[in-house]
């Protein structure tokens, strides 16, 4: 089976060097085994996206070289695939999930949902929704209560209770217990699929093989790996790679100076040298080389080759690597 990967961020600021690392990692390992690498925009959340961000992205990537493979044809070129022009997809599969059993309509007011949670919070019980408790207040006459006030439901899915597991190709075997969260929702009422719903119905559709991602998003797979079973769909490949750290052992933010791509660019940083760092932040050449052109970055680059504790991001050695392209 050829490998198909995807890069998928969010269009809410600069691509940050954790992102474009992300980028890479499937942009090198799609190259290395003839695959097709894929952009998805995930603007779902549509108070927090923005076209320009989305511009933003795609130049940063454009300027890093890290083109993609595929997509709707706009003027003869790929543009990236949206979720916000997928949603038709995201209904279409949770009503097949609804015809199977495995998901259900709710018509509860967000009001009863939270004294559902403070009530199984005063039984000792952890705050996970359910069919059974959802149930008795999904009735005919509410129903009938929100067509008249023109409100839509919510689509919950039915989460197995029962562990998941997966063998992450850089994390190695990861365990979710039984029961560790409850019935989750995958549509809302504005139409609108949750982030993990939209994650796994684009990644079954698009074939996506290979999931390499951040590991901030290790704690989503649980909901993504009970709703691939559900959809009967081949599970990919998990690969989450570790954060990167600013030199005080903290997550890389602006208190660091620099994190995003469009900063370094603009302090005049070039490209292959950011893509010569950022390649070796968590991944190491097999004979320990620093400065690796492209090319040879594609050919040797192995997810078994990446690190599974956090980077340290170092502006000196980025300096000293600019200095030498
Ligand atoms: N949209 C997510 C983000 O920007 C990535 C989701 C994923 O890779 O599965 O963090």
């Amino acid at each position: 089976m050829s490998v198909r990967v995807r890069f998928a961020p969010s269009p809410t600021g600069f691509l940050h060097v954790g992102g474009a690392r992300t980028a890479l990692y499937n942009y090198l390992y799609a190259k290395k085994h003839n695959g097709v690498f894929v952009l998805r925009i995930e603007d779902t959340d549509v108070e927090r996206s923005t076209k320009e961000s989305e511009n933003q992205l795609i130049e940063a990537l454009t300027w890093l070289g890290l083109d993609w493979d595929e997509g709707p044809d706009v003027k003869g070129e790929y543009g990236p695939y949206r979720q916000s022009e997928r949603t038709h997809i995201y209904k279409q599969m949770a009503e097949q999930l609804i015809n199977e059993g495995k998901a259900y309509y709710s018509y509860v007011y967000p009001e009863e949902m939270e004294e559902i949670k403070e009530k199984l919070a005063k039984e000792g019980k952890p705050p996970h929704y359910s069919y059974e408790l959802l149930e008795p207040y999904n009735t005919e006459e509410r129903k009938k209560e929100f067509e008249e006030k023109g409100l839509k439901p919510v689509v919950f899915f039915k989460m197995p209770r029962k562990p998941f597991s997966i063998n992450d190709l850089i994390k190695g075997p990861v365990t979710f217990g039984e029961g560790a969260i409850g019935d989750f929702i995958i549509m809302r009422s504005n139409g609108l699929p949750t982030y993990n719903f939209a994650v796994v119905v684009d990644d079954i559709t698009m074939e996506i093989t290979h999931v390499i991602r951040g590991d901030d998003h290790l704690s989503n797979t649980l909901r993504q790996v009970a709703l691939y079973e559900a959809f009967n769909a081949p599970m990919p490949q998990f690969a989450h790679v570790s954060m990167i750290l600013g030199p005080d052992g903290k997550k890389l933010s602006k208190r660091h100076g620099a994190t995003s791509v469009e900063e370094f660019r603009n302090k005049g940083y070039l490209p292959e040298a950011l893509v010569n760092y950022l390649a070796l932040l968590g991944w190491s050449h097999p004979d320990g080389k620093e400065i690796i052109p492209l090319k040879e970055m594609i050919e040797t680059f192995d997810l078994n080759r990446v690190n599974s504790s956090p980077a340290i991001f170092d502006n000196e050695k980025l300096k000293w690597m600019n200095g030498v392209y």
